[in-house]
């Protein structure tokens, strides 16, 4: 599991981007962090990944405090809205490259890369560069990219938001399958209501760095706790 107790951070003297934030999100939930623009989501997400330090508060992944810890020290793993891929190198190449960094060695890389290309179902799409690919596709490979190095968590930040609607659902169900089939923890930022709905066991609403509401998606579309959240699930009054 993932727990986080009063995660505090500002961003220079005014902008407070998270104002105490508790939440602890279960192993092998599909948890969404869902709320509308400047709301706090990706430094949420960044406070996780080890990419931004909290002012205040803890933070423990699978029992350690990692408040302190590199990125590289937690076994959290990140899938950017930008892909961050290598252009010039194939698919194949760009999935074995975390793989070796991490010291795997080659006949372990090349049985990992088979299985993730499998999973994801990349076909003969693993010997193509990333530049003869669509953005839908190069979706896909920083998804697969990222399931590669096998981490007990997995952020993904708004990783849909460029796709056309069509895509975009297609993406939905297979980001649910490989997530139910590994049983990974996925912790998924959107501020698409209906993505959240769709896709989450639980949800936590965001608003101006605090916690509005955590639930099911049941809980918060019927029994929404304040106006903010009825209104940004879709109640006009
Ligand atoms: P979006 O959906 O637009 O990405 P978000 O919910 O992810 O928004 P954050 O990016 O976490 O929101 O930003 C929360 C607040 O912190 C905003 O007011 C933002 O302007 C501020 N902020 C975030 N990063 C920085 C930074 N590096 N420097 C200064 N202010 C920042």
């Amino acid at each position: 599991s993932i727990e986080m107790k009063g995660l505090h951070k500002r961003f220079g003297n005014d902008a407070v981007a998270l104002n105490g934030v508790d939440l602890t999100i279960r192993a092998g939930e599909f948890f969404t962090l869902l709320g509308p623009s400047g709301c706090g989501k990706t430094t949420l997400l960044r406070i996780l990944a080890g990419l931004e330090e909290a002012d205040d508060g803890t933070l423990i992944i699978g029992g350690k405090d990692v408040t302190e810890e590199p990125p590289h020290r937690r076994s959290v793993n990140t899938v950017f809205q930008s892909y961050a891929l290598f252009p010039h190198l194939s698919v194949r190449e760009n999935l074995a490259f975390g793989l070796k960094m991490r010291g795997v060695g080659a006949q372990e890389r090349e049985a990992k890369v088979a299985e993730v290309a499998n999973l994801i179902q990349l076909g003969e799409l693993v010997d193509r560069r990333i530049d003869q690919l669509s953005g839908g596709q190069r979706q896909r490979i920083a998804l697969a990219r990222a399931l590669v190095c096998e981490p007990d968590v997995l952020l993904l930040d708004e990783p849909l938001s460029a796709l056309d609607a069509g895509l975009r659902s297609q993406l939905q169900v297979e980001l649910l399958r490989v997530q139910k089939r590994l049983g990974m923890t996925f912790v998924f930022v959107t501020h698409d209501q209906q993505e959240a709905m769709v896709m989450s066991d639980r949800i936590a609403v965001l608003n101006d760095g605090n916690i509005q509401q955590i639930g099911s998606p049941r809980e918060i579309y019927e029994t929404p706790i304040n106006v903010f959240v009825a209104r940004f699930m879709g109640h006009d009054n």
